[in-house]
């Protein structure tokens, strides 16, 4: 349910968000003591001291979530009961939804209503989906000879790391804790050090949910520090990464160093917008369209801001999303009338101003936005047009809410531009003509191509890239599953025929 922005404010007013780590069931502070502030990015107000985490706290935590898996509580615990358990979470998280989506908007500058979305639907669908998993997973009988059994079975392979990003906290969270707790793996979760309060209230509530002590633990720190120790840890046996490319292949480095822990990454992205020229130019388009680019006020590693777009269409094209843009409201988070909120810091936000000013050196049209001369880390939506491929802002990942549009003179060239990229996270392709339709998502090198309509799919689809995008491991779906299990043969010599 939808409150009102006083109804909001007033229950951000009386929230007291606990930023120490939780290790072990219990909350505790790190163990040098150190803390660091976290901030509302949207007023600069310090909404917490939270527990600066380092590698001694990420050594307790990894024995705890070891002693718990050996101990086989929840390991070897009855499926059912693991399903019982996070039935219960997904509960508590609607239960508390209003509650976590607020500590979510102050926290990140998320706009009220997409943290309702993704903490009071998303969140507790993630739980109740992969706990209805947990008894319908089965093995294999392979097909041998009257000599002998084959099984094939999957086990939970132990311990699990998780390194979350800042701009879908919570739901980052629940995209890897839920499926790692159905198979039976402890957890060791690093939140964003950004955006750590959510994370660590959804442990607290798992905990009161039944989940065992060890099973569960979050490690509030930086990336160099806690990060590096979570990578480098010899007793983690898989950690699954969302966050840049860049921190994406140390994680690759930090395995080869340790124990060679399986690694899940997934990834930025520079994803394609494609409209071909046969596609109706209507209103459902223009909303895809900005809300492909604009959705979390573009800080979204599946976002669409390469806009290619059929010549004859672009004119038409580029006025219509300027006025469909120019409808959007930048403002304070917590009120639900506002569509954009803020950038996640300072520093992100002067990086994305930097991207406009290149965009404008390259000679790029800048047709609406790129004001930052307001209060807080807050960035207008901005839509260049004449956008050319060899351009920075075609090339690089923004991760802020700068569109870029580009002409294209056939299909062909629209996948020569697209492809035309070291990531291969996501596409969108317009057309009325299915066999277009068909070619282009078969020949976009990306992990979710979505025909008439931006999407990422939902939980039942898998979510990955390809190419520098990610590696293999994909979240969501039963694909999940896999980063947190491994395969065992048991091989049984039979007498009988
Ligand atoms: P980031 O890579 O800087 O940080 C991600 C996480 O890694 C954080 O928890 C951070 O503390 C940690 N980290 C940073 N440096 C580290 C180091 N040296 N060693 C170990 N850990 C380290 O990314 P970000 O700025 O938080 O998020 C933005 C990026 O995430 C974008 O590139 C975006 O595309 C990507 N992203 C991808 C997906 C996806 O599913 N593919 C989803 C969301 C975000």
């Amino acid at each position: 349910m939808t409150l009102s922005h006083a109804d909001y404010q007033a229950i951000a007013s009386k929230l007291k968000p606990n930023g120490q780590a939780f290790i072990d069931g219990a909350f505790c502070d790190a163990a040098d003591g150190e803390k660091f502030e976290t901030t509302n990015p949207a007023s600069g107000d310090v909404l917490a001291e939270v527990a600066h985490c380092k590698a001694a706290d990420v050594n307790r935590a990894v024995a705890a979530a070891r002693r718990a898996f050996n101990e086989g509580t929840w390991s070897r615990a009855e499926p059912e009961e693991r399903k019982e358990v996070l039935l219960q979470v997904a509960k508590l998280v609607r239960e508390h939804a209003h509650e976590l989506a607020v500590l979510e908007s102050i926290d990140a500058g998320k706009t009220i209503n997409d943290c309702m979305e993704e903490i009071g639907v998303e969140v507790p669908k993630f739980f109740q989906w992969y706990a209805e998993l947990a008894d319908k997973t089965f093995g294999k009988v392979a097909n041998t000879g009257p000599g002998a059994l084959g099984l094939v079975i999957q086990e939970p392979i132990g311990v699990a790391g998780a390194i979350l990003p800042w701009n879908f906290p919570l739901l980052m969270a629940a995209f890897k804790i839920a499926p790692a707790l159905a198979t039976g793996c402890s957890a060791v979760i690093k939140p964003a050090e950004q955006t750590p309060l959510s994370t660590l209230r959804l442990a607290e509530l798992m905990h009161e949910a039944g989940v065992p002590a060890g099973v569960i633990n979050v490690i509030p720190g930086y990336g160099e520090t806690a990060g590096q120790a979570v990578g480098l840890h010899s007793d983690i046996d898989t950690v699954s990464f969302t966050g840049s490319t860049e921190v994406g292949r140390m994680f690759m480095r930090y395995s080869g160093d340790s124990n060679l822990k399986v690694v899940g990454l997934e990834l930025g992205g520079k994803s394609p917008f494609i409209v071909l020229g046969d596609a109706v130019m209507d209103d459902d388009l223009i909303d895809h369209a900005a809300m492909a680019a604009f959705w979390n006020g573009g800080q979204n590693c599946s976002a669409n801001m390469r806009q290619l777009i059929a010549a004859p269409l672009v004119e038409e094209f580029s006025s219509r999303i300027v006025d469909r843009v120019r409808a959007f409201k930048l403002g304070d988070p917590l009120d639900p009338a506002t569509d954009i909120g803020s950038m996640i810091t300072r520093d992100h936000k002067e990086l994305v101003m930097r991207y406009i000013q290149s965009g404008l050196e390259d000679g790029a049209s800048k047709i609406m936005g790129g004001n930052s001369e307001l209060p807080g880390h807050f960035i207008e939506p901005t839509v260049f047009q004449n956008v050319t491929p060899e351009m920075k802002i075609a090339r690089e990942e923004i991760f802020g809410p700068v569109l870029g549009i580009m002409s294209v003179n056939s299909a062909e060239e629209a996948l020569t531009v697209a492809c035309d990229t070291d990531y291969g996270l996501h596409a969108t392709v317009f057309t009325q003509d299915i066999d277009q339709a068909i070619h282009m998502a078969r020949s976009l090198p990306c992990g979710t191509v979505s025909v008439n309509g931006y999407s990422e799919g939902d939980i039942k689809t898998p979510f990955g890239g390809y190419k520098q995008s990610g590696s293999l491991a994909r979240d969501n779906g039963t694909e999940a599953l896999e980063q947190y299990l491994q395969t065992k043969t048991i091989w049984i010599q039979t007498k009988a025929g």
